[in-house]
């Protein structure tokens, strides 16, 4: 895949590609790696009656240029899935990264060090289990919260994390690692439909806040309005002093656009010349300044993820953490949550059973994924549980300016354009790590590297869709969980008209060409626009990612939601949930303030009443 042109190591030869990759995919699910086997066996036999692997480099650049130029679905499908792995084992080694100038460089404008967090206590599961009065499961933004509020309130509460503890004093140095370490299923959770669309989640103690981007936005006032009116949270406008109090915890605060980075500069450049509305992004990471590396984790902690900030306000008052220990099955005594049985493999070893009893109430926070599949395979929840799923479909929007970008020296997330929000659709200027990022560049082979190498000129901005399209999360044969999401025509359109916007702005910035993701249009030039709007895209040809999984364990009337406005699931006494699945429809805007502030209500609602 990576032959090596220009000062570029070719893989394998100068720098070992398929050996990380290979100990990365182990960290995956057993149902990504049935599918891969496939994928890579068809891969492998596509040039019947030769094989991939034993062509010559000049024959294996031909059939990955075949790839690049088809007009089938399938032949784009093998061809990314393969520049997916490449790129992810190729770009993060030393020697590409230096060939092309890429740096992950945390830091803060003043050159300090954040102070360092409040500790965690003792986070090792010991013996065969303990008791508690509030048992909370996950530690994200909704589990991290609650358990604050809850031990703030006098309970004596102990949270189960399924993931391991890491800080800045501990993060992998290698992305692969990272990565396999940090994320459910290696970061490789992916919605089945069409297009497949991948939808990764954290598992590790703090959760999704640990690898996400900072960014902190308030829902939208009329989405609120709406869950109060259609969807029964009765709360749902009286969420300002939730909201004012994350903010100053988390020391929310507006980039200061001169250290923004270029990347979110072209894009306030660009909206301003359409005279589109947006505004720098506000964050939790305080000054920092650079350096897009948010996914593996902030070498600094800057970021002010649940680990350094909810969690140890947590332990301060008086709740138990334990890392590793994943909760298996729920346990119900004459119809009321009493606890759970877990596993706790905290160090990697096969594990061991770990019963924890909870003399009040059980709080599930296992995020989006993790909380339908707890509730389904302890077979609690009706049949709510699992559906409405819903994810912000997103795109990512490259364009290539004559300027250099290097949008690693940079926020990752930097630059918000509202403009289009009637539509549904939010643009982000969002930088993607060369280990990511680089999969969606133009090319295979050669052709491929070249894009690599000129990746310091690359600017990207995401867009993202308040999607009505839904999916469903239930459980896999394999264990785990099956994911598979349905984009409809509309919302394919109106993530098409998103492009399109984009594209505009990049063009106002001064972008030579853009590259709207779309096997059939490769790149758009200036002109190209209005030839790109006349054309309808089916839902399948759009190559799509999400961040931000919602709704499947939603509030709702009996008859359509899984739970009720206090969180407490339907049939289950003293049982709640209080994460990203409560939510009732796509909520437009990043979700983690709203998931936080929806779980401070959960949780002084369980205080109140345990
Ligand atoms: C790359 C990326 C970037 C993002 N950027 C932003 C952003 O900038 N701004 C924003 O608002 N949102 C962002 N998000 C989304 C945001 O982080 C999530 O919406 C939020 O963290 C969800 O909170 P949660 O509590 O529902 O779940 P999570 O934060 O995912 O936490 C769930 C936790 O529960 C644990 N768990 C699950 N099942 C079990 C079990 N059975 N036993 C024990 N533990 C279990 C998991 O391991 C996990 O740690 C981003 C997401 C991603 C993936
Ligand atoms: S961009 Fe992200 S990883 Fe880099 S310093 Fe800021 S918060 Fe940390």
């Amino acid at each position: 895949m990576a032959p090596g042109v220009d000062g570029l190591p070719a893989a394998e030869r100068e720098v070992d590609v398929s050996g990380p990759v290979a100990e990365f995919v182990r960290a995956t699910s057993p149902s990504f790696r049935n599918q891969l086997r496939l994928g890579l066996r068809v891969f492998e036999w596509l040039p019947f009656p030769w094989r991939f692997s034993r062509l010559s480099p000049e024959q294996a650049e031909e059939y990955l240029r075949k790839l690049e130029g088809s007009r089938l679905s399938l032949h784009h499908d093998l061809l990314l899935m393969a520049k997916i792995l490449a790129t992810l084992g190729y770009a993060v080694t030393a020697p590409v990264q230096a060939r092309i100038g890429f740096e992950v460089r945390c830091g803060l404008a003043d050159g300090t060090l954040p102070e360092p967090a409040g500790g965690l206590g003792d986070t090792e599961p010991r013996g065969e289990g303990e008791e508690c009065d509030v048992l909370v499961i996950g530690s994200g933004a909704g589990g991290a919260v609650a358990a604050a509020e809850l031990a703030e309130a006098g309970l004596d509460v102990l949270v189960l994390e399924a993931g391991r503890h890491y800080d800045r004093d501990s993060y992998p140095s290698d992305h692969l690692e990272a990565i396999a370490e940090l994320y459910r299923d290696a970061g490789l959770t992916i919605a089945a439909g069409k297009p497949p669309i991948p939808v990764p989640v954290a598992k590790v103690v703090g959760g999704t806040t640990v690898i996400n981007s900072g960014t902190c936005f308030r829902a939208p006032r009329e989405v609120l309005e709406r869950w109060r009116r259609e969807h029964g949270v009765e709360w749902a406008l009286e969420l300002a002093a939730d909201y004012a109090e994350a903010e100053h915890t988390l020391r929310v605060t507006p980039l200061d656009p001169e250290r923004m980075g270029r990347n979110g500069q072209l894009a306030m450049e660009g909206a301003a010349a359409l005279g589109a509305s947006g505004g720098p992004i506000a964050r939790n990471a305080g000054s920092c300044v650079q350096c897009s590396s948010c996914p593996f984790g902030c070498e600094i902690d800057a970021k002010r993820g649940m680990h350094v900030s909810y969690l140890p306000r947590a332990v301060a008052a008086g709740a138990r953490l334990r890392a590793g220990v994943e909760a298996r099955r729920l346990l119900v005594e004459d119809g009321r949550a009493v606890g759970v049985a877990a596993r706790a493999a905290p160090n990697r070893r096969p594990g061991r059973d770990y019963t924890v009893r909870a003399r009040r109430a059980v709080v599930v926070a296992g995020g989006a994924f993790g909380t339908p599949e707890l509730l389904q395979r302890s077979g609690l929840g009706g049949g709510a549980v699992g559906r409405n799923l819903h994810i912000h479909p997103a795109c990512w929007v490259g364009a290539r300016y004559a300027e250099e970008v290097r949008g690693w020296d940079g926020v990752m997330q930097s630059y918000y354009v509202d403009q289009w929000e009637p539509q549904g659709l939010l643009l982000e200027a969002t930088f993607t790590p060369l280990a990511f990022g680089g999969a969606w560049l133009l090319g295979a082979g050669v052709d491929h590297q070249r894009a690599m190498l000129d990746f310091g000129h690359v600017g990207s901005i995401g867009v993202h869709l308040c999607d009505r399209s839904a999916g469903r999360v239930g459980l896999g044969p394999e264990g785990g969980i099956r994911a598979s999401y349905k984009l409809t025509r509309d919302d394919a359109d109106r993530l098409a008209f998103g492009i399109a916007r984009a594209a505009e702005v990049h063009f106002a910035a001064g972008a030579t060409e853009v590259y709207p993701n779309i096997p059939r249009v490769g790149t758009l030039k200036p002109g190209d626009l209005a030839t790109f709007e006349a054309t309808r895209f089916k839902p399948g040809e759009l190559r799509l990612e999400a961040f931000h999984p919602m709704g499947t364990a939603r509030i709702g009337a009996e008859d359509e939601g899984a739970c009720a406005a206090d969180g407490s699931l339907y049939g289950t006494e003293a049982l709640y949930v209080a994460d990203a699945s409560l939510f009732p429809t796509s909520v437009g805007v990043n979700p983690m303030m709203t998931v936080i502030a929806f779980a401070k209500q959960i949780a002084r609602g369980i205080a109140e009443s345990a």
